[in-house]
């Protein structure tokens, strides 16, 4: 393997701050952090790059009168089945509702009433009303949009683009003190830095079926484990039950205010199957829809979201995004059926942090979907992630500008090997993780995966996604209990009491 690849090196200036990821967490936080120096550094420019310009269903607060923190926070604790961290959790409510009001006078077009009132949408395990939308199903695009906006006309604020973190600098003192980036041609770029944030969002690159962009393939768990960071909860992945499946990758989602507004799961013979499953039918939550479409694809039997009833001719206006997918696809949702499959779409575990963002490294902040702050549990509430960004991210960038925090040198800065995947080790592992850590798993499938990837990681070296993926699987395995998005055919019940996983990749030995 070549090991001599051209190396450049970039000193910060004292107390700047380098962001890992351009998505609303990494341009939130780059914001909030003015007048700091902030570098960003991101692979993929943010409107292919980032999940955060992909959400369609909206950002969740209780803005409404009737709506309390409380209340939000109550349903957030419900829906993480017993992990989720209470304080935490009220945290988000309370610090949420104020964030989003100020992505508004930023210039985010929420869809408002003639009062100026939030239009706000019920979604599943939501006591109320509480989602605060743009244009029915635009949230995610119209918000980077404006954030980029912003990013854009900050001084305090440089941009890279097409450079991919691929290892964290040690400081020589158990801390972090910047990372180092490669672009696509193999070069080296080692950006030395204060402190350093991940902010990559989430896993889904790593199995075969997924809405999540391809770089969502967990860097920063690996980068950050391969250097002793603790990962919490890492085993629990949230499947969406209707990723459209017509063979795209990443699969489009259709989004779930679909059910909520009467669309049907039928067969390809036209009949409902979901009242067996679960007494809520298509509103049964989200890992019950989801384990139920795998299972009638298991038994070879092609699941689809009928809407021709329920939505019908108002598809185009009320889900515009979702309609212009199937158009593209060559189904018009208004006379025909929509194939659908389980999808991964959010991650729920990650880098194990405090309420500001901040890892078990110094110098090394964490925010967004790849850290774990404790707020999701074992399954996340849902659009409760664009919420969790700027709440978070919000609360970081405040730690570090109230906080005097010691200047950082790297140990060293050296060249290294590329540890590319390739198509085949890439899609080997994909594979491998829907096939045995996905929707219903059991020890021996999950022991079949862990020697897979020990044989990639043999092959090609310890590559981030390779990493990532084992703490998931080993995480997975060692959870010998079914409890939100974790499902064990070998263990189907809760274990009492609910704990929270820590892992380190020193405990896989
Ligand atoms: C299709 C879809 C619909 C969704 N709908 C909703 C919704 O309606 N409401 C809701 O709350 N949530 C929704 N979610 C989840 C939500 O979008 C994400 O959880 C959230 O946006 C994550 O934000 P983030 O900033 O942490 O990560 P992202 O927005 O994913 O940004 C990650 C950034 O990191 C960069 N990056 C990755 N690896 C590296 C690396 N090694 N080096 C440099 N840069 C890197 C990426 O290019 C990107 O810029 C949805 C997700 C998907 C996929």
């Amino acid at each position: 393997m070549k090991s001599d690849w051209t190396l450049d090196h970039k000193r910060l200036p004292a107390g700047a701050v380098l962001i890992v990821g351009a998505g609303l967490a990494g341009l939130y936080m780059a914001l909030k952090l003015a007048p700091r120096p902030v570098f960003i550094l991101t692979s993929r420019r943010s409107r292919k790059g980032a999940a955060s310009a992909w959400a369609q269903g909206g950002i969740a607060a209780a803005l409404s009168a009737d709506d309390s923190a409380a209340e939000h926070a109550a349903d957030t604790i419900a829906a993480g089945d017993g992990l989720v961290d209470p304080d935490i959790a009220l945290l988000l409510a309370t610090e949420g509702p104020d964030r989003v009001r100020e992505l508004l006078s930023l210039g985010v077009p929420f869809d408002l009433t003639d009062n100026g009132d939030f239009i706000l949408g019920l979604e599943a395990a939501h006591s109320r009303p509480r989602v605060a939308k743009v244009k029915g199903d635009g949230a995610g695009r119209a918000i980077i949009d404006v954030m980029l906006e912003h990013v854009q006309a900050a001084d305090h604020v440089t941009g890279l683009i097409g450079w991919r973190a691929e290892s964290l600098l040690p400081d020589g003192n158990g801390g972090v003190a910047g990372a180092l980036a490669r672009n696509d041609s193999g070069a080296l770029l080692g950006i030395e830095a204060d402190m350093t944030v991940l902010a990559t969002g989430g896993v889904g690159g790593l199995f075969a079926v997924t809405t999540n962009p391809r770089t969502a393939r967990g860097d920063s768990l690996g980068m950050a484990a391969r250097i002793g960071a603790t990962l919490r909860d890492s085993e629990f992945v949230q499947f969406h039950p209707t990723a459209i499946d017509i063979g795209r990758d990443p699969a489009p989602l259709a989004t779930e205010a679909l059910r909520g507004d009467g669309a049907i799961l039928v067969g390809s013979d036209g009949l409902r199957f979901m009242d067996s499953y679960h007494p809520k039918g298509e509103l049964a939550p989200r890992d019950d829809v989801a384990r139920a479409i795998f299972a009638e694809i298991q038994a070879g039997r092609q699941p689809f979201l009928d809407c021709r009833t329920a939505i019908g001719d108002h598809f185009p206006e009320e889900f515009p995004t979702v309609f212009a997918i199937c158009q593209s696809a060559g189904i018009d949702p208004r006379t025909q059926l929509i194939p659908v499959a389980p999808a991964v779409h959010y991650h729920m575990g990650g880098l194990a942090t405090d309420s500001v963002g901040q890892t078990n490294k110094d110098g090394l902040f964490a925010i967004g979907e790849c850290a774990a702050t404790g707020v999701h549990g074992a399954n996340r509430l849902a659009s409760n992630s664009l919420l969790e960004a700027i709440v978070f991210g919000g609360r970081a960038a405040q730690h570090i500008l109230s906080h005097d925090m010691p200047q950082r040198s790297a140990d060293t800065i050296e060249s290294q090997p590329w540890l590319s995947m390739g198509r085949q080790v890439s899609w080997t592992l994909r594979q491998g993780m829907t096939q045995y850590c996905g929707v219903r798993r059991n020890g021996r499938d999950l022991n079949i995966l862990l020697e897979i990837i020990d044989s990639l990681i043999a092959k090609v070296g310890e590559a981030n996604p390779l990493i990532a993926s084992k703490m998931i699987a080993a995480g997975a395995l060692a959870r010998e209990e079914s409890r939100g998005g974790h499902f064990r055919e070998d263990f189907p019940e809760e274990a009492t009491p609910a704990r929270s996983s820590y892992l380190t990749l020193d405990d896989l030995g």
